[in-house]
């Protein structure tokens, strides 16, 4: 065990006393992870592991998602020295089985992520993180791997590492990228143990692989566990677990591009920014004919048009958008 890791343990042990003391009991501590769950995270988990985003419960339909505010979120996000990233590369890493017959872990399915991804570059919402200075609104899709089940159908955080790790290795996606963040994107039937569900939808993180500071995340296919993890049962893709997915996708890798190392832009309470605006999805929220609500319309690989539900994403000044150019919150 190495310094960082045992300096995380006790970080993790100060976060139990607190969960003890505030019955904040949704938010999991991570290894120095960024977890984003079902809660506001009260306090940061620790730096070196994943972070979890809390996601809400869904409305399951029942009412429109939720605007939210148009006001500073407080306490206002700041600057801690960390790195940043201007431009990261982002890679695929598609773990279990992508080929089922369940109507959403399919190929089609990896197409609306990727479809996402392709659109999301440069979009009028990713270029909030623009306003952080280094980063430049933008990524590159660099490439894609599939593990079947390496590690098994149940994951643990270190685990993810292990998937990680292995991609790398095997040399299909290149050397180890130190401006490069790696997804592991789990089929709905493989559990993250440290909570996926339960209390969160994805964490991001940053780690040592292959002798490099690599930088990955966690998202499931969200189909696993719709309550908790989707905004909605019917998705403007049809596929309410994908269409979930992205929006969690979006939340880690803004959250990754501006807080890397966990050492850069957060608040006080240790949010990043995304978790600031988590589970809100601004004014401009429509519906298509199907009923499926969507605050956003891309442009896939193909220059397809797809609609999508995501949200919203913090700027510098603490305010929430889903249109950083047109300043629509
Ligand atoms: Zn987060």
């Amino acid at each position: 065990m190495d310094i960082r890791k045992h300096t995380i343990g006790v970080r993790v042990f100060s976060f139990f006393l607190l969960v003890a003391l505030t019955v904040c009991a949704q938010d999991a501590p991570g290894s120095g992870t960024e977890r984003d769950g079902t809660h506001a995270r009260g306090q940061r988990e620790g730096d070196g592991a994943p972070e979890i985003i809390p996601h809400r419960r869904n409305s399951h339909n029942a009412i429109a998602p939720t605007g939210g505010s148009t006001g500073v979120i407080t306490p206002n996000i700041t600057f801690h020295g960390g790195p940043v990233m201007g431009a990261p590369n982002v890679y695929l890493i598609w773990y279990g089985n992508w080929n089922q017959s369940n109507g959403s872990d399919t190929a089609s399915g990896k197409n609306i992520v990727k479809d996402f991804l392709h659109g999301l570059s440069g979009s009028n919402y990713y270029l909030t993180n623009s306003s952080y200075g280094a980063p430049t609104g933008t990524f590159a899709v660099k490439s894609e791997y599939t593990d079947s089940y390496s590690q098994g159908n149940s994951l643990t955080d270190v685990k993810v590492q292990s998937v990680v790790s292995a991609a790398i290795r095997s040399g299909q996606m290149g050397p180890a990228d130190s401006n490069g963040i790696y997804f592991v994107l789990t089929s709905s039937d493989v559990a993250e143990t440290s909570g996926f569900c339960s209390q969160y939808c994805g964490w991001h993180t940053a780690g040592t692989i292959s002798g490099s500071n690599v930088k990955y995340a966690f998202v499931g296919n969200a189909n696993r566990c719709l309550s908790s993890c989707a905004a909605q049962m019917t998705s403007p893709n049809g596929n309410a677990g994908v269409d979930g997915m992205v929006s969690v996708l979006a939340h880690e890798l803004e959250e990754t591009n501006t807080d890397p190392n966990l050492d850069a832009w957060y608040d006080a309470n240790g949010s990043e920014d995304a978790d600031k605006c988590a589970w809100t999805f601004g004014s401009s929220v429509k519906r298509t004919s199907s009923g499926a609500y969507y605050n956003m319309t891309l442009t896939g690989q193909t220059g397809n048009s797809r609609n999508f539900l995501v949200q919203r994403e913090l700027d510098v000044n603490s305010k929430c958008y889903v249109d950083y150019v047109n300043k629509i919150q």
